[in-house]
């Protein structure tokens, strides 16, 4: 089996000094290939660095994070525009919008996201989305922007079958967490798997957050390695095999972010 996590967020406290370990554990666990996240121009940095100290596995994403949006500037812009011309470097993102806390304010977490939806129709690479608690503002940028040629995948969806309907019903695809194997908050997100077609389903952790519900054992964090519960989740809801599952949502991510998979014996 192949699995592809394209959400960890490597720069976060609780994984920052894990990486080596963290890594192989992930291989050991049919995980073959990952997407480092960068949510502000410092973390975008240590993900393109970590992804190329560990060639054809790592691979990363630069952006900045609607909670960041406050301090959003054309320099930021200008930094990420470096960081995007690296061919490790695959998405835009992560940006969108986050109205939960707002940790910024909504006009700026709006300008900030306007800015990187048009980067990245002009970089030609996928967008790793966030919305939370935004979604009819969310649903009105993206999809202008995919008619402007933008592509890509909102990460960590938590919502109904409605909303992923209406995003891929515009071009976007979905990514699925440990959300998923949460019985108390994720029940619109589970109820809504069986609807969604797979071939635009990505798996990822999140991780360190989102630890899988239905993992048997678990470290104090979330960790790559974790990625089967979630791809067992999506399998049992859509009554298919984790096998399947795994093919279908690795093959959507090499896809998407033109990843090539070091070729290993499957098992
Ligand atoms: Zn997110």
């Amino acid at each position: 089996m192949q699995l592809i996590d394209i959400g960890v967020n490597f720069h976060s406290k609780q994984l920052r000094d894990l990486t080596d370990s963290l890594i192989e554990r992930a291989k050991a666990a049919d995980v073959s290939a990952i997407l480092a996240t960068g949510t502000s121009i410092q973390s975008s940095h240590e993900a393109l660095a970590l992804a190329h100290r560990y060639p054809g596995y790592l691979s990363s994403t630069a952006g900045v994070h609607p909670h960041s949006a406050d301090a959003w500037s054309a320099e930021m812009l200008d930094a990420l525009g470096m960081l995007w011309q690296d061919d490790v470097c695959v998405a835009v993102g992560e940006c969108g919008l986050d109205y939960n806390r707002n940790f910024s304010t909504p006009a700026n977490q709006r300008l900030a996201f306007a800015a990187q939806l048009s980067a990245a129709v002009k970089v030609k690479k996928p967008l790793f989305l966030h919305c939370r608690d935004a979604f009819a503002d969310f649903h009105a940028m993206v999809k202008e922007a995919v008619q402007a040629g933008a592509h890509g995948v909102v990460h960590c969806f938590t919502e109904s079958a409605d909303e992923a309907r209406a995003l891929v019903d515009i071009g976007l695809d979905i990514g699925i967490t440990g959300w998923v194997t949460d019985e108390k908050r994720g029940g619109a997100l589970r109820s809504a798997i069986p609807e969604l077609p797979l071939d635009r389903l990505h798996l990822e952790t999140d991780a360190p957050y989102l630890g899988p519900k239905n993992a048997n054992k678990r470290r104090p964090y979330n960790e790559p390695a974790n990625l089967i519960w979630v791809a067992r989740a999506v399998a049992q809801l859509k009554g298919i095999s984790e096998e399947d599952v795994a093919q279908a949502c690795s093959g959507n991510s090499q896809r998407l972010f033109g990843l090539s998979l070091s070729s290993r014996p499957s098992n």
